[in-house]
């Protein structure tokens, strides 16, 4: 094994114990999630927030989504309301994240809000987070554990290339379920998508059977996830092609598409789900192949292509 991946350790009772020692001592450590790895440190300490900040190069201007295990240690940190109660029970725990107002007596580093009145919120699915937030008396907060601007670690490999052997501690638990960002709903005024993500708008709003908004119908907008440069491999990309060009990556959808040695298929079955799992599998894939440009064929734009749809603009921007 190579010295770069020897900060990879394996979930196991022994390694969670471990991660929690560290996390306690206010370091940050690299965790797997359903949706993405994440780079998780105690909400509730300043130090280990900058901590995080510094390792991603992340401007101070966007914050993290604070991670729990129950509604109740969320309780002492925010505003909780109906809606969030509603999409709580069905949605959680799961790839959904909820803006609420913060309690002016929250512990949360008001660096991890970026000094904003309000927080991000989610409750993980996946066990091993579960299991670590389940043992420590503060919330976890954790963004992707990729450098700012770069791809998400879809497994505990990606995340050794992005950080090398900055970190202590990289928690190996596998392939993410999801592979894609959560989605992030706005509940403190009108309900506003500010990220689309596995959990479509149209669920949310047939499940609070009201119109819901998505960012760009707001003047302000409060994600700067939305930032433009986002989720990139750091080449040219062009969208809705339908053509190959020779030297080129082409990232294809279906049976459609003749494969070559530049076609990267995001699903020979047409299948959102498996396509949002392998996007930034294949990302990483053409930028350690180095092509020069990018083309992608058109994602029909239905349920979690919206998502999809959403990182590959970012992407090409
Ligand atoms: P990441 O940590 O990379 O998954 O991104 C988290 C996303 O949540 C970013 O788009 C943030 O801008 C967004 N976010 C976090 N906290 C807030 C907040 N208080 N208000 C609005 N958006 C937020
Ligand atoms: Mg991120």
């Amino acid at each position: 094994m190579t010295n770069i991946y020897s900060n990879i350790i394996k979930v196991n009772n022994k390694n969670i114990a471990r991660s929690i020692k560290y996390l306690k001592k206010n370091e940050t450590v690299a965790v797997p999630t359903e949706t993405v790895y994440g780079l998780a440190g105690n909400a509730y300490s300043d130090d280990a927030i900058r901590k995080i900040f510094k390792l991603k190069n992340r401007p101070t201007i966007n914050p993290l989504i604070i991670h729990y295990y129950s509604v109740d240690d969320l309780a002492k940190d925010a505003e909780l309301n109906k809606k969030f109660f509603i999409l709580f029970k069905k949605f959680c725990p799961g790839p959904i994240t909820f803006i609420l107002k913060k309690k002016s007596s929250s512990r949360v580093s008001n660096i991890a809000n970026a000094k904003l009145d309000t927080i991000a919120v989610r409750f993980p699915k996946n066990k091993d987070i579960r299991k670590i937030l389940k043992k420590l008396n503060f919330p976890l907060a954790m963004p992707s554990a990729n450098k700012s601007s770069s791809i998400s670690p879809v497994c505990a490999k990606d995340v050794a290339e992005e950080f090398k052997n900055k970190l202590k501690i990289i928690l190996d638990g596998g392939k993410c379920k999801i592979g894609i960002e959560s989605t992030v709903v706005d509940l403190t005024q009108n309900i506003n998508i500010l990220r689309p993500g596995f959990i479509s708008k149209d669920k949310i709003s047939k499940i609070l059977n009201s119109k819901i908004f998505s960012n760009k119908s707001l003047k302000t907008i409060k994600a700067p996830g939305s930032l433009k440069k986002h989720y990139s491999p750091g080449i040219p990309m062009k969208l809705n092609q339908t053509k190959v060009f020779n030297n080129c990556a082409f990232i294809i959808f279906g049976k459609k598409y003749i494969e070559t040695k530049n076609t990267f298929n995001l699903s020979k079955n047409s299948n959102l789900n498996e396509a949002a799992r392998n996007l930034y599998k294949i990302f990483r894939k053409i930028k350690g192949k180095q092509y020069k440009k990018i083309y992608v064929v058109k994602i029909p734009n239905k349920g979690v292509g919206i998502a999809i749809n959403d990182r590959l603009k970012h992407a090409a921007n």
